[in-house]
């Protein structure tokens, strides 16, 4: 049973048709290897029971006679998105235990796709971070070395999906984190176009920015996952009415004449070595299998992180407002009155991030600063989505690194919040401009810690960005290295 659970999410589809597996051992097994690998602290609530009923349920609709590439195949979702038979939290105090009603959106879409939730997986507060240390309930462990963060803010997820605990695990990413901890963490994480998963049931942090996406051992898993996951939302007002397509419709097309554009504005001061060496070999290992690089320019990308840093706070106090005592989660046990009881419980239950990110929106958007941040932010945010826009006009898709460096050790970004934000230079301004964008591990830097290669393509071409990393991923192996112990 070792080898099951190394096998990717198309290999499992394949298994269970066959009859080689059933969903209920594929459960056990991944049930028993969280158990072995509770100290990574990647998950936040395992209900084995009901995973189980799940499963059987599964194998119960494949002697039936229906079939189907997920159903199932195990996956584990990020404690964003809410579910009704877990608890869901964001990884905040402020809603210990809570549980929702309904299941978001996309948890509903893969369970009707008969995938087998394992539970939910741990992340920062309200997914507000790059290193998973911001959790109300723990740091995660990165599986390739303990003493390195997994990334953030879905470290439980790219945590979970390197150390083989699932083979699929959903995330979110608002300003880089899937791409982000993806990298860390040396798995496939990729991000749709903005609008095309649903945000029904994804706990809000910033509306215009938060983007549902996957974390898989490679880039055809991905595809499939997306089949089910992906589709236009009437229960949520800013989702993209775009056709359902196939996503692993692309992934064998040559790429004989693909044009990819390097912007040099990301590999420049800042950026280690051990990085860009790899990153640089990746985009020779492109040209080899036929593409063509091409240099290109993302002049306003070096505003990402400050207009990031404005629309974000302003659109988190908004949404955080409505945790109040009143209607979600913890009510502090003494109060005065109505204002004390919200300033008591909110003042409890927040952590730190969001604290500092709620002062800091509703300072932005306070009468007298409004047109001179939040307005001022909407503005670049434009210059940067056009920046893209020309960009995508000289070239199919764009690379470069995800991150500066390596995955960072605990604690050491923790007592200075801007190079805790600076994690994200990279991909802040594909988030801003909303464009599908993925991370793909491409070797390995200093400590032996992985290297993601970012790749971006422009609004709904997911399906030909997959592709073009499902061909780096034949050419080479690194999506298919495991940390030792795993
Ligand atoms: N690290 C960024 C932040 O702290 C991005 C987080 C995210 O994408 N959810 O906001």
């Amino acid at each position: 049973m070792a080898d099951l659970a190394h096998a990717g999410v198309a290999e499992l589809g394949r298994l269970l048709e066959q009859r080689q597996v059933s969903a209920v051992e594929l459960a056990q097994l991944m049930l028993s290897r969280i158990e072995k690998h509770r100290d990574l602290n990647a998950f936040l609530d395992v209900r084995p029971e009901v995973t189980l009923a799940q499963a059987k349920a599964a194998d119960e609709r494949r002697a039936r006679g229906e079939t189907g590439a997920l159903l199932g195949v195990p996956i584990a979702h990020k404690d964003i998105f809410v579910t009704r038979d877990w608890a869901s939290t964001a990884s905040s105090k402020i809603l210990g235990g809570y549980m929702s009603p309904f299941d978001a959106t996309v948890v509903d879409n893969l369970a009707r796709a008969g995938m087998v939730c394992l539970g939910k997986l741990n992340c920062d507060e309200f997914a507000m971070g790059s290193s998973n240390e911001n959790s109300a309930y723990g740091n995660v462990l990165n599986p390739w070395d303990k003493g390195a963060v997994p990334g953030g803010s879905s470290g439980g997820s790219s945590a979970a999906v390197a150390a083989r605990l699932a083979p699929v695990a959903t995330a979110t990413d608002t300003g880089g984190s899937i791409r982000e901890p993806a990298a860390f963490s040396g798995i496939t994480g990729t991000k749709p176009t903005y609008g095309r998963p649903s945000r029904w049931g994804m706990i809000a942090f910033a509306s215009s920015l938060d983007t549902a996406g996957l974390m898989t051992r490679s880039a055809e898993d991905c595809a499939l996952v997306f089949n089910e996951m992906l589709g236009f939302d009437a229960k949520d007002s800013t989702s993209l009415d775009a056709p359902r397509e196939d996503f692993t419709r692309h992934l064998n097309d040559p790429l004989d004449g693909l044009k990819i554009g390097v912007p040099r504005e990301f590999f420049g001061e800042g950026l280690q070595p051990d990085v860009e060496r790899a990153v640089r070999a990746a985009l020779a290992e492109y040209e080899k299998l036929g593409a063509r690089l091409v240099d290109i320019s993302l002049p306003n990308a070096e505003l990402g992180i400050p207009v990031y840093y404005v629309v974000a706070p302003a659109e988190c106090s908004s949404n955080l407002a409505r945790f109040d005592g009143v209607r979600y989660g913890h009510r502090a046990a003494r109060y005065d009155d109505l204002i004390d009881m919200m300033k008591r419980s909110r003042s409890e239950g927040f952590g730190p991030e969001p604290k500092r990110r709620i002062l800091i929106g509703t300072y932005v958007l306070s009468h007298g600063y409004y047109d001179a941040y939040f307005i001022k932010a909407m503005q670049v945010r434009r210059l940067i989505a056009d920046d893209f826009a020309r960009a995508f006009r000289q070239c199919d898709v764009i690379a470069s690194p995800v991150t500066t460096s390596v995955a960072f050790g605990f604690g050491e970004k923790t007592t200075d919040p801007v190079a805790m934000y600076l994690a994200d230079l990279y991909t802040v301004p594909g988030s801003l401009a909303g464009v599908p964008s993925m991370s793909v591990p491409c070797g390995f830097g200093g400590k032996g810690r992985p290297v993601g290669l970012q790749l971006m393509a422009d609004h709904l071409q997911e399906a030909r960005l997959l592709g073009v990393a499902h061909r780096y991923q034949q050419a080479t192996d690194w999506h298919r290295r495991l940390p030792e112990g795993f």
